[in-house]
């Protein structure tokens, strides 16, 4: 009793039992999802020009265009008078709603043969996201009804967003995403480095950060990197990466500048390949690396995803001589015990901690991180050091090295090389 007679789909009340159903899995498992809502312009007209028999043919092949187009788990349903819904279940990102409905709306406007009439249509569609603009299935299907009635005044064939903001943001993600495929064919990365220091300032290390150098403009990697872990992209991204570090460290040894260690981040993506390993070592051999002046740096939040895999790959860099970091350590809440269990060499204590570090419960927790880390031997970094009194206050505590804008910014490859070459022995 939840269907629709003439086109045999689920009706409104379907639709919002659907909603529900499909609004519990996504929070469960972080989906992002859509609700649409299309209306095609002056039905009525139609009816009354060609009749209600050719109105309802109509109907069913406007079903029959939406389904053609939605993935088999999307749900398409008839709502109250003349209106279409439908939900649009895990999208990868939100602007990806943006393909999905031009590519409808593309096909609704071509012209429908009807007998010997060949009968065009136009549309206004209404869309909601979730959970950006309600995480209730009510409230989702409201706010596409208002996003409907944007459209209607923004005139035929427009699409209404209850945020208006975001379409201009889509757009740009949608240009982004595309020109940084352009990106990875062009080999447009290219590597920064940011030092950090013990206690005399003086520099022990470097962190390589990515940058993209897209035309004249520097993007800094939080724009681009999620995009690229989304795909797998990431890891021929994070590969040739390395091996412009490795690159660079053996030049320094052929313009006689001693290096330091280098970290490189690694994301889980590349985490997971089978033969990372092997394919470091051996760029590292072709490079004639000492395995002394490279360390990888993974985020804590990795190890707890898959804590038996990392704590193997671990340990098999260790025993060939390549230390690793737990990257912004304190934000992933894994047990102190756990890092125990870890063959790891370095923490970073996570720039949130080092901005609060002058009230007394962060102060609390990161002297507990020190205190343990010592126990297990493993060496600290504090992130993100901007202030004298944050250097102070984690010198006292115990931190053994420091990284921060304080001391030194990320700067390019060239004019690291020159602050090594030129620094007091
Ligand atoms: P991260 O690994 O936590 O790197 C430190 C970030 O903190 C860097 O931002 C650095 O510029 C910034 N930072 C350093 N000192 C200060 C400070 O005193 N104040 C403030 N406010 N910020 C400071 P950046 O370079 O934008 O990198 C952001 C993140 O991008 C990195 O965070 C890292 O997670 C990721 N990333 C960078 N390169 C790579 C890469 O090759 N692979 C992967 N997977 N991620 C990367
Ligand atoms: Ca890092
Ligand atoms: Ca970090």
């Amino acid at each position: 009793m939840n269907y629709d007679s003439l086109t045999g789909l689920i009706n409104a009340k379907g639709f919002l039992n659907a909603l529900e159903k499909f609004l519990i899995r996504a929070k469960a498992n972080h989906q992002l999802g859509a609700v649409v809502v299309i209306n095609p312009i002056s039905f009525k007209s139609i009816n009354e020009a060609f009749g209600i028999e050719v109105g309802n043919r109509m109907f069913k092949l406007i079903a029959e265009r939406i389904k053609n187009i939605l993935f088999k788990y999307d749900i398409l349903a008839k709502l109250e008078s003349d209106r279409f819904g439908i939900i649009l279940k895990d999208l990868k990102h939100e602007e990806d709603i943006l393909f999905a409905v031009s590519k409808i709306l593309s096909e609704l406007t071509k012209p429908y043969k009807i007998d010997s009439n060949e009968i065009y249509l136009s549309f206004n569609i209404g869309l909601a996201l979730y959970p950006r603009d309600a995480t209730d299935a009510n409230g989702l299907l409201h706010k596409a009804e208002v996003a409907l009635a944007d459209a209607k005044n923004k005139g035929e064939n427009a699409i209404g967003f209850f945020k208006q903001n975001f379409a201009n943001k889509a757009a740009k993600m949608i240009k982004l995403r595309s020109d940084l495929e352009l990106a990875i064919k062009n080999s447009e990365f290219i590597d920064y480095y940011q030092p950090y220091v013990d206690s005399n300032k003086h520099i022990i290390g470097a962190e390589a950060l990515i940058r993209w150098k897209r035309g004249k403009k520097i993007i800094p990697p939080m724009e681009f990197i999620p995009y690229l872990e989304h795909s797998n992209k990431i890891i021929d991204v994070e590969d040739s990466f390395l091996e412009k570090v490795l690159k660079f460290i053996n030049k320094l040894k052929s313009d006689k500048v001693e290096p330091v260690p280098i970290s490189v981040n690694l994301s889980t993506k590349s985490l997971s390949q089978r033969d990372l390993t092997q394919k470091v070592l051996s760029k590292m051999d072709f490079y004639n690396i000492y395995p002394l002046y490279l360390k990888l740096e993974i985020i804590e939040r990795a190890f707890m995803e898959n804590p038996d895999h990392l704590r193997n790959l671990v340990q098999t860099f260790k025993d060939k001589g390549i230390s690793f970091s737990v990257d912004d350590f304190g934000t992933g809440y894994s047990s102190l015990s756990y890092l125990a269990t870890l063959p790891v060499d370095y923490v970073k204590i996570d720039i949130s901690f080092v901005r609060n570090i002058a009230s007394k419960a962060t102060e609390s927790v990161v002297k507990s991180i020190i205190f343990l880390t010592k126990e297990l031997r493993i060496k600290t970094i504090a992130e993100g050091v901007e202030t004298d009194e944050q250097f102070e206050i984690l010198k006292n505590m115990g931190c053994d090295y420091f990284q921060g804008y304080k001391f030194y910014k990320p700067m390019p490859q060239k004019e690291f090389e020159s602050l090594l070459k030129n620094r007091q022995p």
